[in-house]
């Protein structure tokens, strides 16, 4: 027996280590390998992926350290639905709304509705990789709904992959900067206003006749809406006769820069919208702008003045009936010859006071000219009391005498005064403007300034006339200023410039100045209107603003650098360059701690070789210095420095420089450091922007280095895991090796072993056959107990081999007909078959997968058991059946036996367990053994319920069948 008992331990030693594990050193040694190697593995994956996760929040959270720098507002949006995720204070001031309600707005729920367009097409070229970052200027509407004007410039933060990652928009009011604009197309329409109350026609043309402005008179004296005009033609304002020559005059005007007539005062006909034609007096002024020609026009209606005069010509061939007055007279001696009733009864003096009397007062000049120009009469226009006439005066050469007669103008000249009124109102409109306005003749002498103009200078109209001027402009700025303006007056076009004039203070302020020439009716300048915008405000806050927006910029793109960096050397590198560009400095340098604690340079730019060897260890501050504060030395010459090392800082031309020192995690890693050549004054801008680099710079470092870490961890571990796998294949292998040999060696031992107990059975069956009775009653009794050991001895051989055949077998899993499998072990088995037992299948059995020879092995043992395990007398009963249970079919097998405790219940399926049941049942305790690694191999178990006294119902579970 321990021959067996040996031979069962070197099988389970070698291969069936999970079944009695706690026996077996080496197989639970292996096992603990396997498993540690396992483990490393998953935990490697899982740590990789942690520090993936790690890094990227840490970054994110890093940008958002940028949100709480003061100056522009922030928003962090998400790239795939654009809602917002985080918002900065000064987000929170601009739009109106608080974090929590902006949190979950979309970019496009706050932007104007007619801006989201464009806003949107932005931000697809982002989407699909055009671009990383874009500006524009849009509209926001605040909380309550008012309209603010902003600046965003948004970037597109993506992973090392270049997937999106987040979104950040940085936005910047710029509200005051577009009202300003509003506030010069306001001055712009004033000018309009004075151009549109002119009574002429003004209107400019390009070379091709077509017509880009007309002011408002366009209307009455063509029957035109001026706003319709632009766009059309000169031409369609002539008659059809007239306009081949005209775009031939205006070709050659362009070509040769000379127009064909002069065209100053030309009477001309113009074309009305009804069609009918309107007597015009022309003036045209050409000008080029940008290499093109222009050519403005002004147009008076003379209708009324032709009307007049044909009239009066008309009725000065009826002297007696006409109704104005009609004289002749002698010429130069001044006797009246005729004087028509008309002029009698509105002159009675005439005749007593001659050329005395105020109607011929002052002929003198018109006649000196009229006598010139031969036989063309002349007009003039004269008061008397409080009437107007128009005269025209003609000279009859062969009577030597002259012909005077005139008619009313007074209508006409009321209305030339109301136009001298509405010039007042003009003034008073310009002396209420928010800017400072003037004007000046046609050769730019100021004659007039409004009230703010004093009011801001301090000056006197007699101190500012003419070109007095000059005295509140910087002496810096007068020669550029008034060249540029003499240029404008000489050109005779729109005037603008930006300088500073000073005020009554002394302080100076910038302002935008404009002015516009204003023409008479011939079309030359007679005076300038000019306008002085302060700018100031506007100007320090766009300089601040650009500031800001670059700074913010660089550290935008920066950060882009940062988390797009691969090695260290790249972080140095976009370090570096945000430093130079964000603090306008051309030399900089980065310097780390090394393991010993000596500040090292780690990247540079534009420092030499000596420069840096005699610095090299110095730092301000020890490695584990607290709060360690940036240190700005302003001017080299007169910082608190070491004297040595002041000349090794001096000898490399610097002027000024600043050590920002970079921490992590309140750890200071290291510095960096700008260089300036001449002393620099740090603002607090500079100050803000190069703790923010410092900030990112540190982060990023420890991230390179931490990666780095890790990947030589990596190596290692993986080295390592390489190591040990192969530690357990070898292992394993060998272990095979040995358990093949046990195996076989086992087999070959077991079959051996049959056949001296078949011997030893057979010989002592001849021996206690042939000596039968003659014996005595004890030596029969030796005899078959000898027989009998050996029978129990070779079943129990059998079973070991069995199992190892278990163990040994390749199989093949199949669909199982169970019930017939059954049938055939019961008609094989007369143990099974009545009267010695009852086998009730209730059928039809559910078929399963299985292997053949397996599930025959397993059924036999379970069903010879419940045929075995009855009380002495009971006939045994089983029964038998099948039950689906979700993927799975199970067998039952009940009996009428003596069931089982519950403390055995477990134990029952190990090798060699026996319950002592009081009775003696035949058995080796393998059986229910083998059953169940047959079903483990089979890929389905084993199980048993019982109550002892009451039966036991064993199962067995398989997978149901694919069909
Ligand atoms: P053996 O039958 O050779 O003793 P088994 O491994 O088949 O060994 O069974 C182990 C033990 O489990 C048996 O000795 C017996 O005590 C108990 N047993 C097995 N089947 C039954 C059953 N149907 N009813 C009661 N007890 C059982």
């Amino acid at each position: 027996m321990s021959l067996i008992v040996d031979i069962f331990c070197v099988l389970a030693f070698a291969g069936l280590v999970f079944e009695v594990p706690g026996k077996l050193a080496l197989g639970a040694g292996t096992a603990l390998m396997a498993l540690t190697a396992f483990l490393l593995v998953i935990r490697r994956n899982v740590v990789r992926r942690r520090v993936a996760e790690r890094a990227r929040d840490e970054s994110l959270a890093h940008y958002q350290g940028l949100f709480d720098l003061p100056g522009a507002a922030h928003a962090q949006a998400d790239p795939r639905t654009k809602r917002l995720l985080r918002v900065n204070r000064k987000m929170c001031e601009l739009t109106g709304y608080s974090a929590d309600e902006l949190t979950g707005m979309s970019f496009s729920q706050l932007t104007h509705p007619e801006d989201i367009e464009r806003d949107l097409a932005e931000f697809d070229k982002l989407s699909r990789g055009e671009a990383n970052e874009y500006s524009l200027e849009k509209r926001y509407i605040r909380k309550g709904g008012a309209i603010l004007w902003v600046q965003a410039a948004v970037t597109l933060l993506r992973d090392r992959e270049g997937r999106p990652v987040s979104m950040l928009a940085m936005i910047q009011d710029i509200n005051d900067r577009k009202q300003a604009g509003e506030k010069l197309r306001a001055s712009e329409e004033l000018h309009r206003a004075v151009t549109d109350t002119a009574a002429d026609v003004i209107l400019t043309i390009d070379e091709h006749s077509t017509i880009l402005s007309a002011n408002r008179a366009a209307e009455r004296v063509f029957g035109h809406d001026p706003q319709s005009l632009p766009g059309r033609k000169l031409t369609d304002l002539m008659p059809e006769r007239f306009r081949a020559r005209h775009l031939a005059g205006l070709r050659r005007a362009a070509e040769t820069g000379r127009g064909t007539i002069p065209w100053n005062s030309v009477e001309f006909p113009g074309l009305r919208a009804d069609g009918s034609e309107v007597p015009l007096e022309i003036s045209f002024a050409h000008f080029r702008r940008d290499g093109r020609n222009f050519f403005t026009g002004v147009m008076r209606d003379i209708t009324e003045r032709k009307q007049a005069e044909a009239r009066a010509a008309w009725l000065a061939s009826f002297p007696e009936d006409n109704p104005n007055p009609i004289v002749e007279l002698d010429w130069p001696g001044g006797e009246i010859h005729y004087v028509n009733p008309a002029a009698a009864r509105l002159f009675p003096e005439l005749k007593g006071q001659g050329l005395r009397h105020p109607w011929l007062a002052g002929l003198e000049e018109p006649v000196k000219a009229l006598l010139k120009s031969g036989s063309e009469p002349v007009h003039r226009e004269i008061s008397v009391g409080d009437h107007h006439h128009a005269q025209t005066i003609s000279y009859m050469p062969a009577s030597r005498r002259l012909r005077v007669y005139s008619g009313d103008i007074t209508g006409r000249r009321r209305a030339e005064d109301a136009l001298r009124e509405s010039e007042e109102r003009f003034r008073l409109l310009a002396d209420n403007i928010p800017q400072l306005a003037w004007m000046a003749d046609e050769k730019g002498g100021v004659f007039w300034c409004n009230h703010r103009w004093f009011d801001y200078t301090g000056t006197t109209l007699e101190e500012m006339q003419n070109w007095g001027w000059q005295k509140v402009l910087p002496p810096g700025h007068v020669g550029r200023v008034v060249g540029k303006f003499r240029h404008h007056l000489e050109i005779g076009q729109f005037w603008e410039d930006t300088f500073p004039l000073r005020g009554k203070d002394g302080e100076c302020r910038w302002f935008l100045s404009q002015a516009f020439p204003l023409r008479d009716a011939q079309g030359r300048v007679s005076r300038w209107f000019g306008t002085n915008t302060d700018i100031t405000g506007q100007k320090l806050a766009e300089h601040q603003l650009q500031e800001q927006a670059r700074e913010q910029q660089t550290l935008y793109h920066f950060v882009s650098r940062l988390n797009r960096a691969s090695s260290l050397a790249e972080v140095y590198e976009g370090a570096l360059d945000a430093i130079i560009a964000g603090l306008n400095c051309k030399r900089a340098s980065i310097l780390l701690f090394d393991d010993a604690g000596v500040m090292r340079f780690a990247a540079w730019r534009g420092l030499s070789a000596e420069y840096r060897m005699a610095v090299d260890g110095h730092s301000p501050w020890l490695p584990g210095e607290n709060e360690p504060q940036a240190l700005w030395l302003e001017d080299i010459k007169a910082a608190s420095l070491d004297e040595s090392l002041r000349q090794v800082v001096q000898r490399e031309g610097i002027g000024a420089l600043a050590f920002i020192p970079m921490l992590y995690g309140g750890r200071l890693l290291g510095k960096f450091m700008v260089y300036y050549d001449a002393p620099h004054a740090f603002t607090t801008g500079e100050g803000q922007l190069a703790r923010a680099i410092a900030d990112q710079l540190a982060f990023a470092v420890e991230r390179k280095r931490a990666e780095a870490a890790l990947a030589g961890a990596r190596v290692q571990l993986e080295a390592h895991a390489k190591n040990l796998e192969q530690t357990v294949a070898e292992r394993t292998a060998r272990l095979r090796e040995s358990i093949a040999e046990l195996e076989s060696f086992s087999y070959s031992l077991s079959h051996d072993l049959r056949a001296p107990l078949r011997a030893i059975q057979s010989f002592s069956q001849i021996v206690l056959d042939d000596i039968g009775e003659k014996a005595g009653p004890s030596s029969t009794e030796f005899l078959k107990r000898v027989i009998a050991a050996a029978a129990r001895m070779d079943r129990l051989v059998r079973d070991i081999l069995t199992m190892t055949r278990l163990s040994r077998e390749e199989i093949q899993l199949e669909t199982l007909d169970v019930e017939k499998l059954i049938r055939q072990i019961i008609s094989e088995r007369p143990e099974l078959q009545p009267p010695r037992a009852e086998l009730v299948i209730c059928g039809p059995l559910l078929p399963l997968r299985g292997h053949q020879a397996f599930m025959t092995q397993c059924i036999t043992n379970l069903l010879g058991n419940a045929v075995k395990f009855v009380a002495p007398g009971l006939k045994p009963r089983v029964r038998i059946s099948t039950e689906l249970l979700g993927g799975d079919v199970r067998l039952w097998i009940e009996d009428n036996g003596i069931g089982i405790k519950p403390e055995s219940r477990q134990k029952l399926f190990e090798m060699f367990y026996r319950i002592d049941s009081g009775h003696e049942y035949e058995g080796t305790g393998i059986g229910l053994a083998i059953v169940r690694k047959a079903a483990a191999r089979m890929g389905g178990g084993v199980g048993v319920e019982s109550e002892p006294g009451k039966g036991s119902r064993f199962w067995l579970q398989f997978n149901k069948p694919v069909i």
